[in-house]
């Protein structure tokens, strides 16, 4: 399941390990989803 950055909008399909934006650190993402957008943190 891709993920979309909250931040920055880059998507991220491989997370290897790590949780947070590979381009600009932030660690809210969205689930790439028709018609559901739903805000995933990492607490
Ligand atoms: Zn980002």
């Amino acid at each position: 399941m891709p993920y979309t950055c909250a931040n920055c909008g880059k998507k991220i399909k491989d997370f290897a390990g790590f949780v947070r934006c590979p381009y600009c650190g932030s660690k809210i993402f969205t689930k790439s989803r028709p018609n559901i957008t739903r805000e995933v943190s990492t607490d």
